[in-house]
């Protein structure tokens, strides 16, 4: 039943706000977390009970598996739904249930531990395994597992994929690809305990135009589901059991909110040209296929960041070489004429492949890790059928190829040298692709901001990633909410590093954009400018603000801004600088 909000006392709590919009409904509490599992030996007596719980939970899980196989089928089809197929494969897996029970048998521990060892055992030994197909494996069992003792414990499994009714989820933290699955599964808002602004979960919920705020700390432990809220994404604040005078207040704020995003969009249909002249290039980021209808919503020049890895994600197995032409021949004609720069896969860091634990063993520092290019080059069959199947997308449209977190010339070289033998294959094969396919690499690791001069004679352009170039200057890990406040765009060394690479790249006629969150905001999109970088790109949404800023600003003025912040030494004054050149420019709400 759901709680009445007026008879409760309203409560605020402030958190970072991630994704503008406000949003009021009631909570869906979502904790991602592994079962926990109480250890206890059973009464010899009570033996065969435990065997008999142990068959019915197996049993329950069939139901429960079946029944979503049946809803996926209905909604998705039925190839989607023949994931499920290996699901039940697990529950029928003689050798997983007979020695977890010759385990019980022996130890007389409760059958959950008993059983919990030997999933464990068999993920680990399925996770070993060099052949992909086995190795997804892993991942069936885990999920199963996860099931199956929820079932003994007698825990409700929370999935957001399933939620039903819009809620506000708030969770203890959220993965890449459970925030892709929230449009899909009707959130109205997301809040979670941890988190920064470019968390990538974050950075989806900003594409998909959903409110969060994140940051929050505790706040799981505080509501429970079905709890009212309203969540103010603008400000990054949560309000538990808002009163009717804050509901009409924010009512009043939203309705103002809405007439200032609607004096933007008009505006978008503009072209993005400067008060003096100077055209500007604007461009978005997506993650999914079907945001190319955003990027022509917000009329976008193309599409500068492809985050090829949500591709791999929100899929149950390694998608094939032809699975992800099709992905990438649906956004380069849908973006056709203008330019699709693909990203290779960046996956590791916060973007594990969940499905496929094997690949991504758990490690103390993953953002400094087993990630993007150097997960890829050391995959190198997976990396060659995503660079086939992009080199085969290139014939259909204007495409860039980027690689991700360079970070020095032999690791460009090697990914060079891979490109090359996909082209000799492909060649063989008789299929055509753009011979003169431009390569770029993303600037995003200090060293190769240090290098671009070296890295220039093997690539045709350069994409600054300021969200990992921040955490790595700074030493700030981006989605640690603990931190969130030291992660400054605006301190002097990001500047001057951001200064360094435009002018070191243009010495050499190399293009330089920035594909990072301070492209797409308005506060720092001028500066960027100034600085002399040649185009933004940003998710899509966030396009209109930024293009209203190029068309109200002089050229010349955000040069100024720039050669001025480039003498100050205090990030939150050269932060206030910029809010103020932003003031002067965008009208007020
Ligand atoms: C970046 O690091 O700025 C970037 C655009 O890449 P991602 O956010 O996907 O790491
Ligand atoms: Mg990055």
């Amino acid at each position: 039943m759901a709680s009445d909000p007026s008879s409760k006392e309203e409560i605020v709590v402030q958190g970072i706000a991630a994704s503008q919009g406000i949003a009021y409904g009631q909570i869906f509490v979502y904790l991602q977390s592994e079962v926990e599992i109480p250890s206890y030996q059973v009464d010899p007596d009570k033996r065969l009970d435990e065997i008999s719980r142990f068959d019915k939970a197996l049993l329950v899980t069939r139901q429960q598996i079946a029944k979503i196989q049946d809803e996926v089928e209905k909604s998705l089809g039925k190839n989607e739904a023949l994931i499920f197929d290996a699901h039940l494969l697990v529950l029928e897996d003689q050798a997983l249930i007979s020695e977890t029970i010759r385990e019980f048998e022996t130890t007389g521990k409760n059958i959950e531990t008993c059983f919990d060892m030997v999933s464990k055992k068999y993920i680990a030994a399925f996770a070993e395994i060099d052949d992909e197909y086995l190795r997804e494996r892993a991942g069936d069992i885990k999920d199963v597992a996860q099931r199956v003792l929820q079932n003994l414990l007698g825990q409700a499994r929370s999935t957001l994929s399933r939620l039903v009714e819009r809620r506000i989820v708030v969770a203890n933290d959220l993965s890449p690809s459970d925030s892709a699955g929230i449009d899909k599964g009707s959130g109205l808002a997301i809040v979670t305990d941890s988190g920064s602004k470019t968390s990538h979960a974050v950075i989806v919920a900003r594409s998909m135009q959903v409110p969060a705020v994140v940051g929050v700390r505790d706040l799981t432990k505080r509501v429970k589901t079905g709890d009212w809220a309203l969540v103010d994404g603008y400000d990054g604040i949560v309000i538990l059991n808002p009163s009717e005078q804050t509901l009409f207040r924010y009512g009043k704020i939203q309705s103002k909110k809405k007439s200032f995003e609607v004096l933007l969009l008009e505006a978008n249909r503009q072209s993005s040209v400067t008060k003096d002249g100077v055209e500007v290039t604007l461009m978005a980021n997506i993650e999914r296929v079907e945001e190319v209808s955003l990027v022509k919503e917000f009329y976008a020049q193309g599409v500068g960041l492809f985050r090829t890895e949500y591709l791999f994600l929100n899929s149950a197995r390694i998608p094939s070489e032809q699975e992800q032409f099709l992905a990438y021949k649906a956004v380069v004609e849908g973006i056709a004429p203008n330019p699709v720069i693909i990203r290779t896969l960046d996956l590791g860091g916060d973007k594990p492949m969940a499905s496929d634990p094997g690949l991504f063993p758990k490690e103390d520092n993953p953002f400094m890790g087993y990630r993007a290019i150097r997960f890829c080059l050391d995959n190198q069959n997976l990396f060659k059928d995503q660079l086939r199947a992009i080199l085969m997308a290139s014939k259909l449209g204007k495409v860039r190829l980027m690689y991700p977190m360079i970070s020095g010339a032999e690791e460009l070289a090697r990914a060079n040298a891979i490109l090359e033998e996909c082209k000799v294959e492909l060649r063989e094969r008789g299929q055509a692709f753009d011979e003169a396919m431009e390569v770029g690499a993303m600037i995003e690791i200090p060293s190769a901001a240090a290098t671009i001069d070296i890295l220039e004679k093997q690539c045709d352009f350069f994409s600054v990633g300021t969200n990992d170039l921040i955490q790595y200057m700074l030493a700030i890990d981006r989605g640690n909410d603990r931190i969130a406040h030291l992660y400054e765009p605006a301190h002097p060394a990001v500047l001057r590093t951001l200064k360094r690479i435009v002018d070191d790249a243009h010495a050499l006629d190399v293009p330089v954009s920035v594909c990072g969150e301070m492209a797409g905001d308005p506060v720092y999109a001028p500066l960027l400018l100034g600085l002399g970088v040649d185009a933004l790109s940003m998710s899509p949404p966030a396009i209109p603000a930024v293009k209203f800023l190029v068309r109200a600003m002089k050229m010349s003025a955000a040069k100024a801004l720039a050669k001025e912040v480039l003498e100050m030494t205090v990030a939150k004054d050269i932060y206030a600088k910029c809010q103020h050149f932003n003031r002067l420019h965008l009208p007020t709400e």
